[in-house]
């Protein structure tokens, strides 16, 4: 399904990348909710978000605010003229944020894992004019990502915009979240007029990580940034950690490059030309070394050995990553890709073994 979609314009906010949104990740108190927009407004912010509801992997846990947040987010909008924006679950959430003037909702990760909660959602804005942000599902399903979309732009929602807000993995590395970054890559040459938001907070889950993952984020043509921003970090009732002052916030921003998204240079497309030309000598080697592993297969057949041999694995695993290392190759990259290697080959041999 194609989306039906229109720009996000918001009278008053640049269209010049990256549009910002910034605020807590919970709202806690209308100090905490006025102290934190003031400063963000001073720093020039635009669209001010701060979570009414929070969904919490266990119960105990602080749960948001409810709906008497709303009324600090109305009084955000009074005095400092900012957008505001919030998470919203469920229908009544939907009709409270709406009751109370927000001005754009995001749906979370785990929201948009779960189709009965999108539609829900979906059916609850039929015949509404508001942009919604859809962050990704927890689990790295680009489908259900853009079938959550599909869902609000069957129910009249054209001002949509996708966050990439990083994937659960089991593997927690660096980030809180792993980027993969080819899922939202993917999307964008999918869905190409579709905006993509970064949630740099949620992806890296720890304040140092933010400048970084800003910068990759604007380096990949992303078109634009939500960051968590709280006036006391440390003292944050949710994602302490990952929150950083106003101030700080400004900081970032103020050290980003931003460089323009289409150009091809004559020079680019000559590179580009070199890549391909990698790319198709890589395809003719490996396709070469799979059919060296198609006649070790018959050899083992005849002489009725097992295929993988783990003594020989290793030794591949290790000489190779050495030489990777020479070449300034990281050595996860080498392991990764000749571990993708390996299974194709034990896939060929298995077929021979099997016929
Ligand atoms: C949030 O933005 O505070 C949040 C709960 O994010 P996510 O849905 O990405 O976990
Ligand atoms: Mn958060």
């Amino acid at each position: 399904m194609e989306l039906d979609l229109q720009p996000i314009k918001l009278q008053g906010v640049s269209e010049e990348r990256p549009l910002v949104i910034a605020g807590p990740c919970s709202a806690e108190t209308e100090e905490q909710v006025m102290t934190t927009a003031t400063a963000l407004a001073k720093n020039g912010i635009k669209i001010f978000r701060a979570g009414i509801w929070k969904p919490r992997t266990k119960p105990g846990g602080f749960e948001g605010v409810g709906e008497p947040g709303l009324e600090w987010m109305k009084r955000v909008k009074a005095e400092t003229g900012m957008y505001v924006t919030t998470e919203v679950a469920n229908s009544r959430h939907v009709e409270a944020a709406l009751k109370a003037g927000i001005d754009l909702l995001w749906i979370g990760a785990r929201t948009s894992a779960n189709p009965f909660a999108m539609q829900e959602i979906a059916d609850a804005l039929k015949g509404v004019d508001i942009p919604v942000l859809v962050k990704n599902p927890v689990n790295p399903d680009l489908e259900l990502w853009i079938g959550a979309m599909e869902r609000l732009n069957n129910a009249g929602i054209k001002r949509l915009a996708a966050i990439h807000r990083g994937f659960t993995s089991s593997e927690k590395k660096i980030y809180r979240n792993m980027p993969l970054w080819h899922i939202p890559i993917e999307l964008r040459r999918r869905i190409p007029a579709l905006p993509i938001i970064c949630d740099p907070s949620h992806i890296g889950g720890k304040r140092e990580l933010i400048a970084p993952l800003c910068q990759q984020a604007m380096d990949m043509g992303f078109d634009g940034l939500i960051i968590e921003s709280h006036c006391a970090p440390d003292t944050a009732w949710s994602d302490a950690a990952q929150q950083v002052t106003p101030d700080i916030l400004d900081y970032i921003l103020n050290l980003l490059v931003i460089r323009e998204v289409t150009y091809t240079t004559e020079s680019l497309s000559e590179l580009r030309k070199q890549i391909d030309a990698c790319d198709e000598s890589l395809i003719q080697e490996l396709a070469k070394r799979m059919r060296v592993a198609r006649e070790i297969g018959t050899y083992k057949k005849e002489h009725n050995m097992a295929i993988v041999q783990t003594g020989r694995y290793n030794e591949i695993l290790e000489k190779r990553g050495s030489q990777g290392a020479l070449c300034g190759l990281g050595s996860e990259f080498v392991r990764i890709v000749f571990e993708a290697i390996h299974s194709e080959s034990v896939r060929q041999q298995l077929e021979i073994l099997n016929k």
